[in-house]
């Protein structure tokens, strides 16, 4: 059966989506109001639960590049998984997908088990999706806003939390492992296009070289609004190299 739309959202899709977007954290605010007051103008192109959401009069955009993912979390139900996610604002509209991971789960109707979603997530805390301990690096802007990068490497997630607003940003993997190799100037394609060895090979890189790629990350695909460049720590320089520095005049070295 062909769907109507516009439609409002069903008051299971409206609960799941605003979940992913906890409501205590002011960057997910607009939204939040952004689903309460819009809604699913059109199917996506990503197929079954996959909707466009907007104001009603808006000509609903499934031709542009499809941003990038911005809250996310999961259902597990008795006889499966249901995927939740939301994208980032394109203009006027917010692509969502509501989708059966594994097994045979209806979005209409499940028995749930439990749910986790990175939204929630804050430093120290455990992964949310498996519970294991994730590698953390603090940084900073010029400024002082905090930021925290957080990887995964039993299920290869990262994100980026942002204390001035309380999101936890998704990063792609293969962008941000793309950015790491050219900081270590690593050109051998085995390891230059094998993404997968920032979770394998983890302990090899130094908190500075993993804020070196998330600044450069950020600078050409911005998930972080910053009010001044991210503060790179001063590499472990040898003794005598640290005195020169200390000794230059102008040096701002602590
Ligand atoms: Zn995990």
């Amino acid at each position: 059966m062909d769907e109507q739309f516009p439609r409002e959202l069903t008051s299971v899709e409206r609960e799941l989506l605003l979940w992913i977007l906890p409501e205590d954290r002011p960057g997910y605010q607009q939204y939040r109001m952004f689903i309460e007051n819009s809604s699913v103008v059109a199917k996506g192109r990503r197929g079954e639960g996959n909707y466009i959401i907007a104001d009603p009069k808006v000509k609903a955009d499934n031709d542009s590049p499809l941003p990038q993912i911005f809250a996310h979390g999961s259902i597990i139900a008795q006889t499966g998984e249901l995927s939740v996610s939301i994208r980032e604002r394109l203009e006027d509209q917010i692509e969502f997908e509501i989708a059966g991971l594994h097994g045979e789960v209806s979005p209409v109707e499940f028995k749930e088990i439990r749910r986790w979603t990175f939204s929630t997530w804050l430093p120290a805390l455990s992964c949310p999706k498996c519970g294991a301990s994730v590698r953390e690096v603090a940084m900073s802007s010029e400024r002082g806003q905090q930021l925290e990068l957080a990887i995964c490497t039993t299920d290869r997630m990262l994100w980026l939390y942002d204390a001035r607003t309380g999101v936890n940003h998704p990063i792609p993997l293969t962008n941000y492992y793309n950015e790491l190799m050219l900081h270590k100037n690593i050109r051998d394609p085995k390891i230059a296009l094998d993404s997968k060895r920032l979770f394998t090979d983890l302990e090899h890189f130094s908190d500075t070289d993993l804020i070196l790629a998330l600044k450069t990350y950020n600078q050409l695909r911005m998930k972080v609004e910053l009010d001044g460049n991210i503060v790179v720590p001063v590499k472990q320089a040898g003794i005598i190299e640290r005195l020169r520095r200390a000794f230059r005049p102008g040096s701002s070295e602590r």
